[in-house]
């Protein structure tokens, strides 16, 4: 990987910090050569602290490490685009980013994807989602139905609140659905990206 640490006289690049999964921006620190090598070498996000002047591993006191996923130059070999998966929350004012939410929709979503996988993945008795799983494919895919019956039903009526409870219910259905068959939004979304061409 080329990069031009001598660009800038104190030898840092700054390093955007993406989040993989929710591609929100999470926070901007700068790099050196050693912490570059660093984030590289154990996977976890490692900046030269221009206050601290010293290595800073964030999550080094607080525990909330940014796990390396992907790592990309820009076209003037100036700037580093990190992509990471976060494992709490990012900026040391415990917010999950440095800025505002951004993205809230897609976010949302992204996070109700990972636990209705954990659901999937480590069964609870106690968990409908994971009850749900336990009955199998075709019982999912009956319950969207049902659910896609009572939004029309309710689209007919003038009740908002019922309409957007059961879009509600057929969304929540629909994603332990497109779990159950191994998939994600990310690849119904590819697939309306691919159509719109
Ligand atoms: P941490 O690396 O999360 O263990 O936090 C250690 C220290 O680094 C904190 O007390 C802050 O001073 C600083 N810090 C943590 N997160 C950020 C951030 N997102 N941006 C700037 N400074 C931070
Ligand atoms: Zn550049
Ligand atoms: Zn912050
Ligand atoms: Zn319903």
């Amino acid at each position: 990987m080329q990069i031009d640490f001598q660009k800038s006289p104190d030898g840092l690049v700054p390093a955007i910090i993406q989040d993989a999964v929710t591609k929100n921006v999470l926070m901007l620190g700068y790099m050196n050569k050693e912490a570059l090598e660093k984030t590289m070498a154990e996977s976890k996000v490692t900046f030269f602290s221009r206050s601290k002047n010293r290595l800073w591993t964030k999550g080094e006191e607080s525990g909330n490490f940014l796990l390396l996923q992907d790592i990309k130059v820009d076209c003037d070999q100036d700037t580093i685009l990190i992509k990471a998966t976060p494992v709490g929350p990012v900026c040391h004012t415990g917010a999950d980013t440095c800025w505002d939410e951004q993205n809230i929709g897609n976010d949302f979503l992204a996070k109700l994807e990972n636990i209705i996988a954990d659901r999937k993945n480590n069964p609870s008795d106690k968990s409908y989602t994971s009850g749900l799983f336990s009955r199998g494919i075709n019982k999912i895919a009956q319950k969207v139905g049902e659910e896609a019956v009572e939004v029309v039903i309710e689209a007919k009526d003038n009740n908002d609140a019922l309409f957007l409870n059961e879009s509600a219910d057929l969304l929540f259905h629909y994603l332990i659905l497109l779990q159950a068959k191994g998939f994600q939004l990310a690849d119904v979304l590819a697939v309306l990206k691919e159509r719109h061409k």
